[in-house]
């Protein structure tokens, strides 16, 4: 995702905390931070955070067909996954719109991602979500005075090395950069076809950027000076462009741990991929690419699911994982 959709997401997702009646002291550090700390949601494609976090392996996890041995232990049922997901997401109201598409034998077969050792959505976030605790249970007068409970060696850190308010919230919205990616299909498809540039990704992309509009367009958002109230009006003044609705709730994690949650979330992604553009017409290690007008040009209401559904559950999983690393603390 560009820089102002990832953004709006994340400004979203705190709106969304606010509207589902979430956890007020995180409300309110993220809240305080929604201009200084924004940043944070596309710090991670920033060029100079390559050799950190912003490695690109870090941001995928691109499935395709898997033979080797364990092979059970890839596959995921269709049944069990949307089990998995819960309720509240959209993506398994979309993948169930498109069955036809897909169909049993599909569900029926092993995938699996090869990434680079440690490097990919699920790591990243399940990395980020457990700094975010420590960070909170070591965070300075004003951080400990919104965190439940008390930490009795607090106060003999020094108080420079205790966190601030403004660091929490920026690692809260690069947690979101991770999180939204997981939800982007190109992310989680290993085929050719699902590469940056090579005709659907890209222009994915920029639909999605077109849609959310100038309001969190980095140079615009960087000078603005409207108040947080506001700013989260804003954002929620997009759903209608997407034609999204809340239902103002946010479930538990529905997985075991974040990880487990992600990778979760990355299989559907990958489902969705071969939805988009099914593996009888580009099969899984052909190289070929398609464009954004092949895919969608005659299925203007494909695009419009897609744009829906992305758009709610990336907001709803951001919302979903900050909520996580709250309860942990209650
Ligand atoms: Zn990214």
């Amino acid at each position: 995702m560009n820089q102002r959709t990832h953004t709006w997401l994340a400004i979203r997702a705190i709106a969304l905390l606010e509207d589902s009646d979430g956890p007020k002291g995180l409300i309110k550090i993220l809240k305080d931070n929604v201009r200084g700390a924004a940043i944070g949601s596309w710090i991670p494609d920033l060029q100079d955070t390559k050799i950190g976090s912003g490695d690109i392996d870090n941001h995928i996890l691109k499935m395709k067909p898997y033979t080797g041995s364990n092979k059970s232990r890839f596959i995921k049922k269709r049944d069990v996954l949307f089990k998995e997901l819960g309720k509240e997401r959209k993506v398994c109201e979309f993948l169930d719109g498109w069955d036809s598409v897909l169909g049993h034998a599909w569900w029926n077969k092993a995938y699996k991602a090869e990434p680079r050792p440690g490097q990919h959505l699920a790591n990243r976030s399940m990395a980020l979500t457990t700094t975010l605790i420590d960070q909170l249970i070591l965070g300075d007068e004003k951080v400990a005075s919104l965190v439940p409970g008390t930490v009795r060696f607090a106060n003999k850190l020094d108080k420079n090395a205790r966190s601030r308010m403004e660091e929490v919230s920026m690692y809260c919205f690069m947690l979101s950069h991770f999180v939204a990616d997981s939800c982007q299909p190109c992310h989680c498809d290993a085929r050719k076809l699902s590469g940056y540039s090579n005709g659907l990704h890209k222009e994915m992309e920029a639909n999605w950027s077109k849609i959310v509009g100038t309001y969190f367009d980095k140079k615009k958002y960087l000078a603005n000076t409207d108040a947080s109230h506001d700013v989260l009006n804003k954002a929620r003044e997009i759903d209608a462009k997407f034609d999204i609705q809340f239902s103002k709730v946010v479930p538990d994690l529905q997985a075991k741990d974040p990880w487990l949650e992600i990778i979760n979330i990355c299989r559907a992604s990958f489902a969705v991929a071969s939805v988009l553009v099914p593996p009888n017409v580009i099969p899984y290690g052909e190289e070929s690419k398609t464009s954004f007008k092949t895919v969608f040009n005659t299925r203007p209401k494909l695009l419009k699911d897609l744009n829906r559904m992305v758009m709610h559950d990336a907001v709803l999983n951001i919302a979903i994982l900050w909520n996580n690393i709250w309860s942990k603390l209650e």
